[in-house]
């Protein structure tokens, strides 16, 4: 079932979506040579805690899942595309980083992901990630009232294609509210015109993940979470909760 939110509820989202933010850019500042990723989990969850927020990624346990989420963050290096555990590796120069975290406010939730560099980047990742940006940014540009579900996909997934990077066919963006997965789904490819209508007070989380050997299938690591890409090419992913309004698309997870 597909909640509305009433503008009230939106403000509440904003205020969830603004405590991820601040804990992606925490996180963010905190990412160097040498750091672990464990540290950035607890620098986020310190913002979190500090805002009065709890993460609805710990102890997180979908149907895919063998063990419940550990962390406040996913933090997935280089070929982890989504859903890596942040643990005790230490980040390398060059490497590239995603972080995705959520937040529950007040009964409300935001979800929002980044990936970046760390000491001097790779060209060909700096390019995955501005492609990745771009689809994001397509994908809220469409998610506008009148439009459908398909149109949001549609506009993400010809980013990707037009880049000649993959992407995952069975993770996508998602409803969100009182929960942090609702309906509807927002896969990251579909037709325009096709799925669920945009209405004003709908709550979407986008997020495009791409991978750039241009492959859409992945591998699973033993630890039942860390999705890589099949053949060791370097992937990103960044999110962002949005609302459709009848003013546009409103970006929630900002600072
Ligand atoms: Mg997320
Ligand atoms: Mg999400």
């Amino acid at each position: 079932m597909v909640e509305i939110k009433t503008d009230t509820a939106l403000e509440a989202m904003r205020a969830a979506g603004r405590v991820v933010a601040e804990a992606l850019t925490a996180a963010r500042q905190a990412a160097a040579v040498g750091v672990r990723l464990r540290e950035l989990d607890e620098v986020a969850r310190t913002v979190l805690a500090e805002a009065g927020a709890r993460s609805p990624f710990l102890g997180y346990q979908p149907s895919f899942a063998p063990t419940p989420f550990p962390a406040v963050i996913c933090a997935s290096v280089n070929d982890a595309l989504v859903h890596g555990i942040p643990n005790d590796y230490r980040l390398r120069d060059g490497d590239l980083v995603s972080i995705d975290c959520g937040a529950e406010l007040d009964g409300w939730t935001g979800d929002a992901a980044i990936s970046f560099t760390v000491g001097t980047p790779r060209p060909a990742d700096l390019a995955l990630i501005a492609a990745t940006q771009q689809a994001l940014d397509a994908g809220i540009a469409a998610a506008t009232v009148g439009h459908r579900i398909g149109d949001i996909s549609h506009a993400v997934s010809t980013v990707a294609r037009a880049a000649h990077c993959g992407m995952p066919t069975d993770f996508g963006g998602h409803g969100i509210g009182r929960q942090m997965h609702e309906d509807p789904h927002v896969p990251n490819r579909g037709r325009p015109g096709s799925g669920f209508p945009l209405r004003h007070g709908l709550a979407l989380a986008i997020e495009p993940m791409l991978m750039a050997g241009g492959r859409n299938d992945y591998r699973t690591d033993p630890d039942g979470w860390t999705l890589r890409t099949i053949d060791g090419s370097r992937a990103a992913h960044i999110e962002h909760t949005i609302a459709i309004t009848e003013d546009g698309p409103r970006i929630l997870t900002l600072l």
